[in-house]
Protein backbone atom coordinates (compact mmCIF):
# COMPACT_ATOMS: atom_id res chain seq x y z
CA UNK A 1 0.00 0.00 0.00
CA UNK A 2 1.47 3.36 -0.49
CA UNK A 3 2.32 5.87 2.21
CA UNK A 4 0.13 8.18 0.96
CA UNK A 5 -3.03 6.16 1.48
CA UNK A 6 -2.56 5.07 4.61
CA UNK A 7 -1.83 8.86 5.56
CA UNK A 8 -4.76 9.99 4.02
CA UNK A 9 -7.59 7.80 5.43
CA UNK A 10 -7.52 8.17 9.22
CA UNK A 11 -7.36 11.88 8.22
CA UNK A 12 -10.58 11.54 6.15
CA UNK A 13 -12.03 9.42 9.26
CA UNK A 14 -11.30 11.85 11.63
CA UNK A 15 -12.82 14.81 9.24
CA UNK A 16 -16.12 12.72 8.91
CA UNK A 17 -16.26 12.12 12.84
CA UNK A 18 -16.13 15.53 13.78
CA UNK A 19 -19.17 16.58 11.00
CA UNK A 20 -20.99 13.61 12.92
CA UNK A 21 -20.53 15.63 16.22
CA UNK A 22 -21.05 19.04 14.89
CA UNK A 23 -24.57 17.59 13.50
CA UNK A 24 -25.47 15.97 16.93
CA UNK A 25 -24.10 18.61 19.05
CA UNK A 26 -23.64 21.84 17.31
CA UNK A 27 -26.55 24.06 15.56
CA UNK A 28 -27.30 27.62 13.71
CA UNK A 29 -29.14 30.37 15.80
CA UNK A 30 -32.08 31.53 12.95
CA UNK A 31 -32.89 33.80 15.45
CA UNK A 32 -29.85 36.01 15.49
CA UNK A 33 -29.95 35.76 11.72
CA UNK A 34 -33.72 36.74 11.72
CA UNK A 35 -32.78 40.05 14.11
CA UNK A 36 -30.79 41.81 12.03
CA UNK A 37 -32.11 42.80 8.12
CA UNK A 38 -32.78 40.33 5.71
CA UNK A 39 -34.59 39.66 2.47
CA UNK A 40 -37.09 37.51 1.40
CA UNK A 41 -34.38 33.99 1.00
CA UNK A 42 -37.64 31.89 -0.98
CA UNK A 43 -36.80 34.39 -3.83
CA UNK A 44 -32.53 33.79 -4.07
CA UNK A 45 -32.03 30.64 -6.41
CA UNK A 46 -34.39 31.65 -8.92
CA UNK A 47 -31.79 34.94 -8.78
CA UNK A 48 -28.55 33.36 -8.20
CA UNK A 49 -29.36 30.95 -11.52
CA UNK A 50 -30.14 33.84 -13.70
CA UNK A 51 -26.88 35.95 -12.19
CA UNK A 52 -24.39 32.75 -12.55
CA UNK A 53 -25.78 32.29 -16.48
CA UNK A 54 -23.33 31.55 -18.63
CA UNK A 55 -23.76 33.54 -21.61
CA UNK A 56 -21.28 32.91 -24.94
CA UNK A 57 -21.40 35.59 -27.24
CA UNK A 58 -19.44 37.04 -30.48
CA UNK A 59 -22.06 39.73 -31.99
CA UNK A 60 -22.11 42.11 -29.00
CA UNK A 61 -19.13 44.33 -27.91
CA UNK A 62 -17.81 47.20 -25.57
CA UNK A 63 -18.74 50.40 -27.72
CA UNK A 64 -15.25 52.21 -26.83
CA UNK A 65 -14.10 50.26 -23.95
CA UNK A 66 -13.22 47.78 -27.11
CA UNK A 67 -10.18 49.15 -27.73
CA UNK A 68 -8.99 48.55 -24.05
CA UNK A 69 -7.13 45.29 -23.34
CA UNK A 70 -9.31 42.69 -21.78
CA UNK A 71 -7.07 43.15 -18.40
CA UNK A 72 -7.38 46.59 -18.04
CA UNK A 73 -11.23 45.97 -18.71
CA UNK A 74 -11.61 43.78 -16.20
CA UNK A 75 -9.54 46.05 -13.84
CA UNK A 76 -11.98 48.73 -14.53
CA UNK A 77 -14.66 46.05 -13.33
CA UNK A 78 -12.77 45.42 -10.19
CA UNK A 79 -13.00 48.96 -8.94
CA UNK A 80 -16.42 49.48 -10.21
CA UNK A 81 -19.10 50.32 -7.05
CA UNK A 82 -21.34 47.16 -6.81
CA UNK A 83 -24.66 49.31 -8.15
CA UNK A 84 -22.59 50.63 -11.11
CA UNK A 85 -21.01 46.82 -12.02
CA UNK A 86 -24.50 45.05 -11.93
CA UNK A 87 -25.52 47.74 -14.01
CA UNK A 88 -22.77 47.26 -16.93
CA UNK A 89 -24.05 44.01 -16.48
CA UNK A 90 -27.80 44.93 -18.37
CA UNK A 91 -25.81 47.05 -21.08
CA UNK A 92 -25.35 43.56 -23.63
CA UNK A 93 -24.34 40.32 -23.59
CA UNK A 94 -20.71 41.08 -23.84
CA UNK A 95 -20.80 42.75 -20.60
CA UNK A 96 -23.00 40.61 -18.90
CA UNK A 97 -20.07 37.73 -19.85
CA UNK A 98 -17.22 40.21 -18.81
CA UNK A 99 -19.16 41.12 -15.36
CA UNK A 100 -19.89 37.42 -14.97
CA UNK A 101 -16.06 36.44 -15.04
CA UNK A 102 -14.86 38.96 -12.95
CA UNK A 103 -12.50 38.41 -10.05
CA UNK A 104 -15.34 37.57 -6.68
CA UNK A 105 -18.24 37.89 -8.65
CA UNK A 106 -18.70 33.72 -8.59
CA UNK A 107 -18.46 33.60 -5.21
CA UNK A 108 -20.12 36.13 -4.12
CA UNK A 109 -23.58 35.30 -5.87
CA UNK A 110 -22.86 31.78 -4.99
CA UNK A 111 -22.35 32.68 -1.19
CA UNK A 112 -23.24 36.14 -0.44
CA UNK A 113 -26.43 36.98 -2.63
CA UNK A 114 -28.85 37.54 0.40
CA UNK A 115 -26.55 40.13 1.61
CA UNK A 116 -26.19 41.77 -1.78
CA UNK A 117 -29.49 41.92 -1.96
CA UNK A 118 -29.90 43.86 1.29
CA UNK A 119 -26.38 46.05 0.49
CA UNK A 120 -28.70 47.05 -3.21
CA UNK A 121 -31.70 47.12 -1.36
CA UNK A 122 -31.07 49.68 1.59
CA UNK A 123 -28.98 51.41 -1.09
CA UNK A 124 -24.98 51.50 0.17
CA UNK A 125 -24.14 49.38 -3.26
CA UNK A 126 -22.97 52.67 -4.70
CA UNK A 127 -20.71 53.34 -1.99
CA UNK A 128 -18.44 49.98 -2.06
CA UNK A 129 -16.66 47.57 -4.47
CA UNK A 130 -17.60 43.78 -5.20
CA UNK A 131 -14.13 43.50 -4.46
CA UNK A 132 -15.02 44.93 -0.89
CA UNK A 133 -17.70 42.56 -0.15
CA UNK A 134 -16.03 39.82 -1.78
CA UNK A 135 -13.02 40.24 1.11
CA UNK A 136 -15.19 40.68 4.09
CA UNK A 137 -17.24 37.49 2.64
CA UNK A 138 -13.56 36.02 3.17
CA UNK A 139 -12.61 37.38 6.44
CA UNK A 140 -13.66 34.90 9.49
CA UNK A 141 -13.33 37.37 12.35
CA UNK A 142 -15.43 40.09 13.83
CA UNK A 143 -13.65 43.42 13.12
CA UNK A 144 -14.30 44.53 16.29
CA UNK A 145 -13.59 42.13 19.36
CA UNK A 146 -11.84 38.89 17.14
CA UNK A 147 -15.10 36.42 17.85
CA UNK A 148 -15.98 34.14 15.08
CA UNK A 149 -18.44 36.53 13.11
CA UNK A 150 -21.67 35.05 10.98
CA UNK A 151 -22.53 39.41 10.11
CA UNK A 152 -22.01 42.34 8.00
CA UNK A 153 -21.37 46.15 9.24
CA UNK A 154 -22.73 47.61 6.26
CA UNK A 155 -22.07 51.52 6.89
CA UNK A 156 -18.06 50.19 6.55
CA UNK A 157 -18.44 46.55 5.17
CA UNK A 158 -16.65 45.25 8.14
CA UNK A 159 -17.28 41.89 9.65
CA UNK A 160 -18.81 42.15 13.10
CA UNK A 161 -20.27 39.46 15.19
CA UNK A 162 -24.10 39.08 16.86
CA UNK A 163 -22.83 40.11 20.46
CA UNK A 164 -21.56 43.38 19.19
CA UNK A 165 -24.55 44.39 17.70
CA UNK A 166 -26.57 43.14 20.82
CA UNK A 167 -23.83 44.62 22.82
CA UNK A 168 -23.60 48.23 21.63
CA UNK A 169 -19.40 47.51 20.18
CA UNK A 170 -20.45 49.03 16.97
CA UNK A 171 -19.61 52.62 15.94
CA UNK A 172 -22.35 54.88 16.61
CA UNK A 173 -25.16 55.79 14.30
CA UNK A 174 -27.58 58.91 13.69
CA UNK A 175 -30.56 59.18 12.03
CA UNK A 176 -30.50 61.41 9.08
CA UNK A 177 -33.47 63.73 9.57
CA UNK A 178 -31.93 64.34 13.02
CA UNK A 179 -28.61 66.26 11.16
CA UNK A 180 -31.00 67.44 8.07
CA UNK A 181 -31.02 70.99 9.82
CA UNK A 182 -27.84 71.15 10.25
CA UNK A 183 -26.97 71.15 6.52
CA UNK A 184 -28.02 74.26 4.70
CA UNK A 185 -27.51 72.18 1.31
CA UNK A 186 -29.85 69.64 0.08
CA UNK A 187 -30.15 66.32 1.75
CA UNK A 188 -29.80 64.47 -1.53
CA UNK A 189 -26.04 66.43 -0.76
CA UNK A 190 -25.50 64.59 2.56
CA UNK A 191 -26.43 60.78 0.93
CA UNK A 192 -23.73 61.94 -1.75
CA UNK A 193 -21.26 62.83 1.16
CA UNK A 194 -22.10 60.12 3.86
CA UNK A 195 -22.55 56.38 3.37
CA UNK A 196 -26.30 55.85 4.23
CA UNK A 197 -28.51 53.07 4.90
CA UNK A 198 -31.94 53.27 4.15
CA UNK A 199 -33.54 50.69 6.31
CA UNK A 200 -36.02 48.05 5.01
CA UNK A 201 -39.50 46.91 6.50
CA UNK A 202 -39.06 44.57 9.21
CA UNK A 203 -38.89 42.20 12.35
CA UNK A 204 -35.69 43.65 14.31
CA UNK A 205 -33.99 42.77 17.25
CA UNK A 206 -34.24 39.97 20.01
CA UNK A 207 -37.39 41.98 21.36
CA UNK A 208 -38.92 41.35 17.79
CA UNK A 209 -40.14 44.82 17.48
CA UNK A 210 -41.92 45.44 13.90
CA UNK A 211 -40.93 48.43 11.89
CA UNK A 212 -42.87 49.36 8.23
CA UNK A 213 -41.43 53.08 7.92
CA UNK A 214 -37.85 52.83 6.35
CA UNK A 215 -35.34 55.34 7.99
CA UNK A 216 -32.32 56.75 6.86
CA UNK A 217 -29.32 55.83 8.77
CA UNK A 218 -25.77 57.03 9.01
CA UNK A 219 -22.53 56.56 10.81
CA UNK A 220 -22.22 59.39 13.26
CA UNK A 221 -18.16 59.54 12.49
CA UNK A 222 -18.55 60.57 9.24
CA UNK A 223 -20.49 63.53 10.54
CA UNK A 224 -18.15 64.52 13.17
CA UNK A 225 -15.60 64.94 10.47
CA UNK A 226 -18.47 67.76 8.96
CA UNK A 227 -18.24 69.88 11.52
CA UNK A 228 -20.96 69.56 13.19
CA UNK A 229 -21.95 69.09 16.93
CA UNK A 230 -22.27 65.34 17.06
CA UNK A 231 -22.72 65.04 20.86
CA UNK A 232 -25.72 67.36 21.05
CA UNK A 233 -26.83 65.80 17.55
CA UNK A 234 -26.97 62.14 19.52
CA UNK A 235 -28.50 62.84 22.42
CA UNK A 236 -31.52 64.11 20.39
CA UNK A 237 -32.15 60.33 18.39
CA UNK A 238 -35.25 59.31 20.22
CA UNK A 239 -35.08 56.72 23.28
CA UNK A 240 -32.27 54.10 24.05
CA UNK A 241 -34.41 51.19 22.46
CA UNK A 242 -35.18 53.32 19.49
CA UNK A 243 -31.13 53.88 18.94
CA UNK A 244 -30.44 49.93 19.72
CA UNK A 245 -32.75 49.34 16.88
CA UNK A 246 -30.71 51.09 14.27
CA UNK A 247 -27.80 48.45 14.92
CA UNK A 248 -30.31 45.50 13.60
CA UNK A 249 -30.78 47.37 10.58
CA UNK A 250 -27.60 48.29 9.57
CA UNK A 251 -26.43 44.68 10.29
CA UNK A 252 -27.18 41.63 7.47
CA UNK A 253 -25.97 37.78 7.68
CA UNK A 254 -22.80 36.94 5.71
CA UNK A 255 -21.40 33.23 5.67
CA UNK A 256 -17.43 33.20 5.89
CA UNK A 257 -16.20 31.08 2.93
CA UNK A 258 -12.56 29.91 3.51
CA UNK A 259 -10.80 30.31 0.44
CA UNK A 260 -8.74 27.32 0.29
CA UNK A 261 -10.86 24.78 1.22
CA UNK A 262 -14.45 26.26 -0.59
CA UNK A 263 -15.91 25.70 3.17
CA UNK A 264 -18.58 27.99 4.27
CA UNK A 265 -19.64 28.41 7.32
CA UNK A 266 -22.44 30.54 8.87
CA UNK A 267 -21.53 29.89 12.71
CA UNK A 268 -22.46 27.31 14.97
CA UNK A 269 -24.02 27.44 18.86
CA UNK A 270 -23.54 24.56 21.23
CA UNK A 271 -26.79 22.42 22.23
CA UNK A 272 -24.77 20.94 25.31
CA UNK A 273 -24.66 24.36 26.75
CA UNK A 274 -28.22 24.79 26.25
CA UNK A 275 -29.09 21.59 27.81
CA UNK A 276 -26.63 22.72 30.94
CA UNK A 277 -28.51 26.23 31.15
CA UNK A 278 -32.45 24.57 31.12
CA UNK A 279 -31.59 21.96 33.39
CA UNK A 280 -29.86 25.05 35.82
CA UNK A 281 -32.73 27.10 35.72
CA UNK A 282 -34.92 23.94 36.80
CA UNK A 283 -32.52 23.66 39.84
CA UNK A 284 -30.37 25.99 41.76
CA UNK A 285 -30.21 28.56 39.16
CA UNK A 286 -28.00 29.15 36.61
CA UNK A 287 -24.42 30.95 36.76
CA UNK A 288 -23.13 34.42 35.20
CA UNK A 289 -22.01 33.41 32.50
CA UNK A 290 -24.28 30.69 31.22
CA UNK A 291 -26.56 32.54 28.84
CA UNK A 292 -23.14 33.91 27.29
CA UNK A 293 -22.00 30.63 27.04
CA UNK A 294 -25.30 29.32 25.65
CA UNK A 295 -24.67 32.62 22.80
CA UNK A 296 -21.57 32.21 22.02
CA UNK A 297 -20.92 31.22 18.15
CA UNK A 298 -18.45 29.08 17.06
CA UNK A 299 -16.15 28.36 13.91
CA UNK A 300 -16.39 24.61 12.98
CA UNK A 301 -12.53 24.35 14.40
CA UNK A 302 -13.49 26.38 17.51
CA UNK A 303 -16.52 24.09 18.67
CA UNK A 304 -14.15 20.78 18.24
CA UNK A 305 -12.20 22.68 20.86
CA UNK A 306 -15.20 23.59 22.68
CA UNK A 307 -16.52 20.03 22.97
CA UNK A 308 -13.68 18.76 24.17
CA UNK A 309 -14.40 20.46 27.47
CA UNK A 310 -18.22 20.41 27.21
CA UNK A 311 -19.29 17.66 29.74
CA UNK A 312 -22.96 18.35 28.49
CA UNK A 313 -22.08 18.23 24.82
CA UNK A 314 -20.25 14.57 25.38
CA UNK A 315 -22.95 13.39 27.23
CA UNK A 316 -25.26 14.69 24.35
CA UNK A 317 -23.00 12.51 22.06
CA UNK A 318 -22.71 9.66 24.16
CA UNK A 319 -26.74 9.27 24.94
CA UNK A 320 -27.48 10.18 21.18
CA UNK A 321 -25.39 6.83 20.83
CA UNK A 322 -22.63 8.56 18.64
CA UNK A 323 -25.07 10.28 16.85
CA UNK A 324 -27.81 7.52 15.82
CA UNK A 325 -30.53 8.89 18.35
CA UNK A 326 -30.77 12.57 17.54
CA UNK A 327 -34.92 13.06 18.62
CA UNK A 328 -34.38 14.20 21.90
CA UNK A 329 -34.12 17.86 20.70
CA UNK A 330 -34.10 21.10 23.39
CA UNK A 331 -36.98 23.51 22.74
CA UNK A 332 -35.10 26.38 22.14
CA UNK A 333 -32.40 24.59 19.64
CA UNK A 334 -35.06 22.37 17.71
CA UNK A 335 -36.58 26.11 15.99
CA UNK A 336 -32.72 27.18 16.09
CA UNK A 337 -33.15 29.66 19.09
CA UNK A 338 -35.78 31.74 21.25
CA UNK A 339 -38.63 33.55 19.28
CA UNK A 340 -40.72 35.61 21.15
CA UNK A 341 -44.10 35.02 18.81
CA UNK A 342 -43.63 31.98 17.06
CA UNK A 343 -44.48 33.06 13.62
CA UNK A 344 -41.80 35.50 13.43
CA UNK A 345 -40.64 33.11 10.65
CA UNK A 346 -43.74 33.75 8.78
CA UNK A 347 -44.07 37.42 9.25
CA UNK A 348 -40.76 38.52 8.47
CA UNK A 349 -41.59 36.55 5.01
CA UNK A 350 -44.82 38.65 4.59
CA UNK A 351 -43.03 41.76 5.52
CA UNK A 352 -40.17 41.56 3.17
CA UNK A 353 -42.67 40.53 0.76
CA UNK A 354 -44.48 44.56 0.76
ZN1 LIG B 1 -17.68 41.10 17.83
ZN1 LIG C 1 -21.05 23.49 25.30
Amino acid sequence: MESGKIAASPCKFERAFEMEILRVCSYHRRDFDLAVTGTNSRDHDQVRSSLLRSINTTSSGLGRFQILPLEIVYEICFLLDIQSLLNLRHVNRRAHQIVRTTLGYKATITHALEALCVILRTKIASWFTLSDLFKVLCTKDCYFCGSFSGFIFLPSFTRCCFSCIREDSLPPLLISSVVKSRFKSSQVCLYSLVPTIRSLPGIYSMDEVVRKKRTQIIPAEFISTLSLREANERARVAQPKEKALLRYMVTTALPYLDIKSGGVQNGICCRGCQIALERALRSSGAQSNSCALRDKVYSYEEFMEHFRECREAQNLWMFSNHGVDVDNVSEFVRPGGWFKTRDVIMSFDRIADN
